[in-house]
Formats: C-alpha cells, structure tokens, sequence
C-alpha cells in the first residue's frame, strides 16, 4: 500500500494551481473544492461520475472559447441542468486559486484566483482576485505562466493523439506556445496592431497636413507681406518720428527768431512813418504859405516894365538930341515920322503874345496864333503908313528941348523905380531862396525817413516771406506725416537710429519707406490670426506625424526583434524538443526515430491543401511534420501505427514538449487509456519523471498512474446525479478501477 507521503517528492517544482472549486458546473451542483498540495494529483473514480467535467473546468476557467471541447452546445450547457430532486441553477462558477508567491504574474498578491461564472443567457463574467476583468486580462495572465490559446498542458479526454492528427501548421502552434513563444507571439501581434493603427493614423494626418498645406502656404505669403509692413512701418515709425522732431524743432526755432527780429523793424518803421508825417506836414506848411514863384515874376515883369518904359526915354531921348542935332535936314513934305516910344508900347504886347505861343506845344494852335499876330501886325503898319504920311504941324526947336527936359525927368524918375524894383526884386528872390532851402531840407529828411521806411518794409517783407515758408515747412511736415498714414502719437522722436542720419537723406528715406508701405498694401488681421491657427495645427499635426513616425519606426523594430526573438526561440526550442522526442520514443519504443521536422508551407488559398505545392500562389509559411520510424516493427510513417502506438507517439512529443519547456501545469484526461501494462509503466516513470518539472493533474483509471500521485481524489455520482469528492487511498482507488 502506498502512502501520501511516500509519494510525495521532497524536491518538487513550485506548484502552481493550488486549488479548484465548482459550483454548479455541470455535474458539481454543490460548491466543491479540490486541493493540489502536492505536484501530482489523481482524479479517479467511475465513468460517468464527473471526472472530465473537472478537466472541463480548468480548461473553460482560463478562458476557452470553444463549447465543443467543453463537450457543449450552447453556454447553459455548462450549467447544472437539474435532477427531479435537485433543481437546475442559474449559473455556474469555476475559481482557480494559482500560487503568485514568486510574483510570476505581474499582480501584487501571493495568490490570485481566476474565477468566471456563466449564467443561462450565456453571458460570462471573468474576475481576478474578486474584481472583474476582461477576457482579454484572462489571456495575457496565461500568457505570462506560457500558456495559449492551444492550451496544449491540458490534453482531454481521447484527444491525446490530437497532435498526430493536427496539421503541421497547427503543430506549429502548438509547438510555438509549448515552447513559450506565447509572449513573444502577443506582443508581436500587439505590435502589429499598433502599427497597423499607426500606420492609418499617418496616413490620416498625412491628408490633414495635404489639405492645409497650399492654404498654409498662402497665408504665410500674407503673413510674411504683414511682417514686411510691420517692419517697414516700425522703420517709418523711427525715421519719420527723427524727422518730425528735428524738423518741428527747426521750424519752431526759426519762427521764434524771425519774430523776434521782426519787432525792431516793426518799431523802427513805425518810428520812420511818424517822422514822415511830421516832415509831409512841414513842407506842406512851407509850401501853403506864398506864390513865390508868381511874386518873382510879377515883380520882374515890373521891372522888366520899368526897364523897357527906361529904354524907350532913352530913345526918345537919344531922337530928340539927334533931331536937335540935324534940325535942317530934309523931310519928304507932310512927313510927320514915326513916334518910337508909341511904337513899342504898340508892339509890346505881341512880343508877350508870341512868348505864349512859344510855350505852346500843339502846332495848330501855334499856326492860328501866329497868323493873327502877323495879320495884327500887318493893321498895326497900315494904321502907322496912314499916320505918317498926313500931314501935320512939325515941332520946333523949343518944343524939342522942352520935349528933351520932360524926357529926363521922367528918366530920373523911371531910374529910381527900376532901383527900387530891383530891391524889392533882390529881396523876394532872397526869401524865395532861404523858402527853397529849407523846403529842400525837409524834402531831403523826408526821402530819407522814407528811404528808411522803404527799407523797413522790405525787411519786415523778406521777413514776411520768410515766415511763410516756415509756415510751408510746417505745412509740408503736417502732410508728411499726414501722408504715412501714422498717428503722431505712433512716432518715437528719439534715440532711434536715424539720430544721426542727415535730414535730406531723412526725407529721401521716409518718401521710399512710404511708397513701401503703400506697395505692400494693407494687413487684414482675420488672415494673421488664421496664419497663426493654422501654423499651429500644422505644427501640431507634423509633430504628430513625427511622434507616429517615430512610433512606427520603434514598432517595426520591436517587430523585427520579436521576430527575431521567435525564430531564435523557435530555432532552439524546436531543436531541443526534437531531441527529447527522440529520447522518450526510444524509451517508450525501445528504439527506432520519432522526429520532428520544420517544413516551409504555403499559406492556402481557398480551399486548397495547405501543405506545399510547387508553383502554387500563397504566402510561405511554416508548420511542423512528424516522421516515426520503429524497424523492430516495420513501422514506417505514422499511417501504420495502432492506437495505443499512435497515444504512445503523442505522449512521447507531449513528454519531449514538457520536459524541454515546462508548463505550469499539466492535466491529462485517460491519456493512458490505451497502455498495456508494461507501457503503463514506462508512462508512469516518465510521468514521474516530468513531476519535477510541471504540476500534473490527472484523470485516470490507470493504476501505474495512480501510483505516482500525491493525491487522489475519487469522484462519485449518487442517484441524484451530483458528482462528490472523496479522499482516497490507492486501494480504494484501485477498487474503482476493477468495479
Ligand atoms: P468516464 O470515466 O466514463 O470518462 P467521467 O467520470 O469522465 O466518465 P464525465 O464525462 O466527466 O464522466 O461526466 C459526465 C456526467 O456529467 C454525465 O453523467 C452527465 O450527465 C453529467 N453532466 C454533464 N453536463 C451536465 C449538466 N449540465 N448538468 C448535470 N449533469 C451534467
């Protein structure tokens, strides 16, 4: 008889399940509970009583998919259905306690209990630890203790020559995830799903950046002629502002000067008017007083009178004296002769008519005047013919010297008139003279208060004139700057860097920094903003698509490396598996070759085979054959082997998978069914064997197999149709197995 602890290992691997529970899954109506403290453990007991049902259990607690490997149609299957004396339930749970101590799974507790429960709808619920999860959680934990969605460590019932009857790229999965590539492999898949979303995302924002790049690249142009105005206005800003304020300082300046000149002038000529006014009155004083000129020639014309009345005496006398002289002479008879002084007198006033008519002008007026003087003088001759010649009495002796005595007096008398006029006449041209002189004086003081004034005047005007243009450089300043288009509050006056520029090529600059201001035209702020919006998505986006580039690029490495990884893995591991396979076939065969071989493959296209053809479309892939060669027995290829060899073939690769890469766990249902006795306990040893590497759970009949168990349970089904749990030992067991 054999004990507990007889047969269990002291050395054992870290078990990892440590204990299952069913509640109303299928059979298990009640909440049952198995334990596995030890690294194998047996389920034993009749058929029909349950036993895969645990199995099941396990299978469908991380996560199956499938109800057809769970032996189910519908998910309410899985549900205890009912007994007339136990009613149905309406859901079923599965927990699975695994140990964490050594923090395999990445969660922070020393046991983690994977539970899902599935209700009559068919709804399942997953949970770790009490929260709920997603399948998707279920996955990735298993993946972390190596194992798939194959889940190759749990073999049910008949379906260990499952591998035989798989196809080589099945195999290849199986063998993929028994060698622990399972990670890799999700992390791979990960990847591409990443890239793949990567790569759709890059390609969206690729469109996006398309799209607005031509609209981007007008508003830049904009924002560009913007940024050109702006300078060029901050620029006339400066120089225009250096202008205004050197120029208004100029202008204020000279105005100020030119006033102040003024004032002196203004004064002076104000001066110079008043003494004008003073000299005007003078002379018109000087001049209202006498006719000086009238005087002058009234007295001359008496004296002149005086003069002529003396000459005629003269002559009269100087006849007189010559008639006394030549007394006896002979006169034509009647003769009476001509009177001199009578003449004269007669013909004095056609001497003064003619001096007129001398300072006549129109020579007309001349002709008439001198004709009638002529035609008067021509009377005049007739009238003195006519007298001479009647006849008279002639004077005699006495009567001359009478004539001569009366002349003299008259002569004294005509003398002293003359110097009495030519006294009087001395003394009015004196006066006349001194009147002269002094209205000379003050016409010369009044030309020269008038020069003076003329000159004032035409410096208070040349002031004038240049005041105006002050005014017109103010003027033209006020329109410069009117002209910018700038508010003069926008111009900064000093210490700008047209300080030192010279005003002229000041002004020359402002006129260009105008006309450049002009060219460029206007700023429509609303495109400014838009240029700044859209700089910035577009910023965003290529930064975008940089980050995805660059994201695609690590992916695509990450790729590269897993594949790598794989291969590599798959390289290794496969040749490791083939060796081990090569080993427990010798073992389980006493000789002969069971290999394994890794063959390229093309992907099939609709229903064609999917092993290699030559020449075929398809993409290469890669699954895994197995050849088996027993000469003792003429057995070549698998095609020729019996059941119990074809499950013996199936445990050896099972054995060479587990041993090279151990899972956590193994459940095997009646995988041992077809042995003999001798190969029962080949299988036994290796069972045996493989304990040091994986936790075995079995279900068997087999007493071999029994025998390396640490515990055993025993399932049983009353009549109620519940399966219970029991406690054996290996007798009692064994007693199972002969009912
Ligand atoms: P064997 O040794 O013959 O392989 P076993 O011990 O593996 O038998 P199982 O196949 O696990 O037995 O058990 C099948 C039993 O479970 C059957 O009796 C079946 O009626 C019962 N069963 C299956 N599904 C349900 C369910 N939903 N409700 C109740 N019982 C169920």
């Amino acid at each position: 008889m054999l004990c507990w602890g007889m047969l269990i290992e002291h050395k054992h691997p870290p078990m990892r399940l440590q204990k299952l529970t069913l509640a109303g899954f299928k059979s298990f109506a009640k909440s049952i509970t198995f334990a596995f403290p030890a690294p194998v453990a047996a389920i034993v007991g009749p058929n029909g009583s349950g036993k895969s049902n645990v199995a099941e259990a396990i299978r469908w607690v991380l996560g199956e998919q499938s109800l057809k490997t769970i032996r189910g149609k519908r998910g309410e299957d899985l549900i205890w259905h009912g007994s007339p004396r136990t009613p149905r339930l309406g859901r079923a749970t599965v927990s699975l306690t695994i140990d964490n101590r050594d923090r395999r799974l990445p969660l922070d507790f020393t046991e983690v209990a994977v539970e899902r429960k599935i209700f009559r709808d068919g709804t399942s619920q997953y949970f770790l630890n009490g929260s709920t999860v997603r399948l998707k959680d279920i996955i990735e934990l298993l993946a972390r203790l190596g194992l798939g969605e194959t889940k190759h460590n749990i073999i049910g019932q008949g379906e260990v020559d499952h591998i035989l009857g798989a196809s080589a790229r099945e195999r290849r999965e199986i063998l993929e995830e028994a060698i622990g590539l399972r990670l890799a492999q999700l992390k791979k898949r990960e990847a591409e799903r990443k890239l793949e979303e990567t790569d759709r995302n890059r390609r969206e924002i690729e469109g996006l950046i398309r799209e607005i790049a031509p609209h981007l690249k007008f508003l830049k142009t904009q924002a560009e002629k913007a940024e050109k105005r702006e300078a060029t206005r901050r620029e006339l800003e400066e120089a225009l502002g250096a202008y205004a304020a050197r120029e208004g300082q100029a202008i204020g300046e000279d105005r100020k000067r030119i006033e102040r000149d003024e004032e002196p002038l203004r004064h002076n000529l104000a001066a110079a008017e008043r003494d004008s006014a003073d000299r005007k009155r003078d002379i018109a004083a000087a001049e209202s007083g006498a006719d000086d000129a009238a005087e002058l020639a009234s007295k001359e014309k008496l004296l002149e009178g005086l003069e002529a009345k003396r000459r005629g005496l003269e002559r009269e006398f100087g006849r007189i004296e010559g008639r006394l002289e030549s007394e006896p002479q002979s006169r034509p008879p009647g003769w009476r002769g001509l009177d001199v002084s009578a003449a004269e007198s007669a013909l004095r006033p056609f001497v003064a008519s003619l001096r007129e008519v001398m300072a006549l002008d129109a020579i007309d007026e001349i002709r008439r005047r001198v004709s009638s003087i002529a035609a008067k003088i021509e009377a005049l001759l007739k009238q003195w013919y006519h007298e001479a010649s009647r006849p008279g009495p002639r004077p005699g002796g006495h009567a001359l010297e009478a004539e001569k005595q009366r002349i003299r007096r008259d002569l004294h008398v005509a003398e002293a008139a003359i110097r009495e006029a030519r006294k009087n006449l001395a003394h009015a041209r004196e006066r006349a003279s001194a009147r002269e002189q002094k209205l000379r004086e003050y016409w010369q003081g009044l030309r020269q208060q008038e020069e003076t004034a003329s000159s004032l005047r035409n410096a208070l005007q040349r002031s004038e004139f240049e005041l105006e243009r002050v005014r017109t450089r103010a003027a033209e300043l006020e329109r410069i700057i009117g002209d910018s288009g700038l508010s003069p509050s926008d111009l900064k006056p000093t210490g700008t860097r047209y300080d030192t520029v010279p005003s002229e090529e000041l002004r020359r600059k402002i006129e260009k920094l105008k006309v450049r201001l002009e060219e460029t035209g206007g700023i429509d702020l609303v495109v400014l903003k838009e240029y700044s919006d859209t700089k910035g998505r577009h910023e965003f986006l290529t930064r975008e698509l940089a980050d995805l580039s660059s994201a695609e690029k690590d992916l695509k490495r990450l790729i590269a490396e897993l594949d790598a990884k794989i291969e590599r893995d798959f390289k290794t591991g496969f040749g490791k598996v083939r060796e081990a396979f090569q080993h427990y076939f010798r073992i389980i065969f006493g000789g002969g070759k069971g290999t394994i071989e890794y063959v390229a493959l093309r992907r099939p296209k609709a229903g064609m085979d999917e092993e290699l053809s030559e020449g075929e479309g398809g993409e290469v892939t890669y699954g895994v054959e197995i050849s088996v060669d027993i000469p003792r027995k003429r057995i070549r290829g698998l095609d020729m082997l019996s059941g119990g060899e074809r499950a013996l073939v199936s445990v050896a690769l099972l054995f060479a998978i587990t041993a090279v890469n151990p899972p956590p766990f193994l459940v095997l249902d009646e995988t041992d069914a077809a042995l003999d006795e001798a190969n029962s306990q080949k299988y036994a040893a290796i069972l045996k064997e493989l304990s040091k590497k994986t936790q075995l759970i079995l279900i068997t009949h087999n007493r071999e197999t029994m025998k390396v168990s640490g515990v055993l349970y025993g399932v049983t089904m009353g009549d109620d149709g519940i399966s219970k749990i029991l406690s054996l030992q290996l007798e009692e067991a064994e007693g199972y197995r002969n009912r």
